[in-house]
């Protein structure tokens, strides 16, 4: 099993401090909310932990198990088992989702020089397409373009389906989605939960806690950690909002 460690992080966006001191350990098996106001740093702490190179980390360490990830670039952190789902998932147009797919599996599943069979990845993917209740022609458009906001979120779910990662940090997945859509990708969420996998679930809202129940719940305001809980503390800032905190 590894965890996830992330002690006493400091983030600067240029020269402005953003992230003031994180510690957070996440285990593969545990799900993890990470709850907070807009700008209190979420998105900061997704893209630091994925190594985009504009956050500047000013102190303190991320490890994954006997790893330390702070010098590693997004393509070393991937293939150490990180995967970051993005807040505004990016269109590639003329790149067909399974192509995109099939690239990533090879880039990190594979060994070097042993590229999965066409039919092998064909099989994969309607497998967890089916799982994740996709319709299997999405695979065959150009990587969300086109896509609405649901099937957006669903294509990034079933990146993390495909890619099977050992911590998985789900950025806003649930934002600008109607219910039914909402829905659907918690229930993709929830198909892919398991004892190989940690989730870090960043979300502003408390709704689709109310079908992913996390183990853990800790709350983000101005770049610290104000308080951890279990997830009743959801509930709590349905109630209170952020300012009862
Ligand atoms: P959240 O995801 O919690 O809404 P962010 O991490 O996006 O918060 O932003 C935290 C703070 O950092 C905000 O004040 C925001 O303006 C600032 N910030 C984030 N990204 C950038 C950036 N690329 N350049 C400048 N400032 C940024
Ligand atoms: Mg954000």
């Amino acid at each position: 099993m590894k965890t996830l460690t992330i002690d006493n992080l400091h983030v600067s966006i240029e020269e402005k401090e953003i992230l003031r001191g994180i510690s957070l350990q996440v285990k593969q098996g545990e799900v993890h909310a990470l709850m907070g106001p807009n700008g209190s740093g979420k998105s900061t702490l997704a893209s630091t932990l994925m190594g985009h190179p504009r956050y500047e980390v000013t102190e303190g360490t991320m490890q994954l198990g006997d790893v330390r990830l702070n010098k590693l670039g997004p393509d070393k952190r991937a293939k150490e088992g990180i995967f970051l789902s993005f807040q505004y998932p990016s269109e590639i147009s003329g790149v067909s989702l399974q192509n995109f797919l099939r690239t990533a599996y090879n880039n990190l599943k594979r060994e070097k020089g042993k590229p999965v069979p066409v039919l092998e990845f064909r099989k994969i993917l309607e497998e967890k397409m089916k799982l994740l209740g996709m319709n299997p022609l999405l695979a065959k458009r150009s990587v969300n373009e086109g896509f609405s906001g649901g099937e957006k979120k669903r294509s990034e779910i079933l990146q993390l389906a495909i890619i099977e990662p050992t911590i998985a940090i789900l950025d806003e997945t649930d934002s600008g989605l109607d219910v039914d859509a909402l829905k659907a990708v918690a229930q993709g969420i929830n198909a892919l939960r398991g004892p190989e996998i940690g989730i870090v679930l960043i979300t502003h809202y408390s709704r689709i806690l109310k079908y992913i129940t996390p183990d853990h719940v800790h709350i983000l305001v101005g770049g610290k950690i104000v308080r951890s809980g279990g997830a009743e503390l959801a509930h709590q800032i349905e109630e209170t909002g952020y300012e009862g905190i």
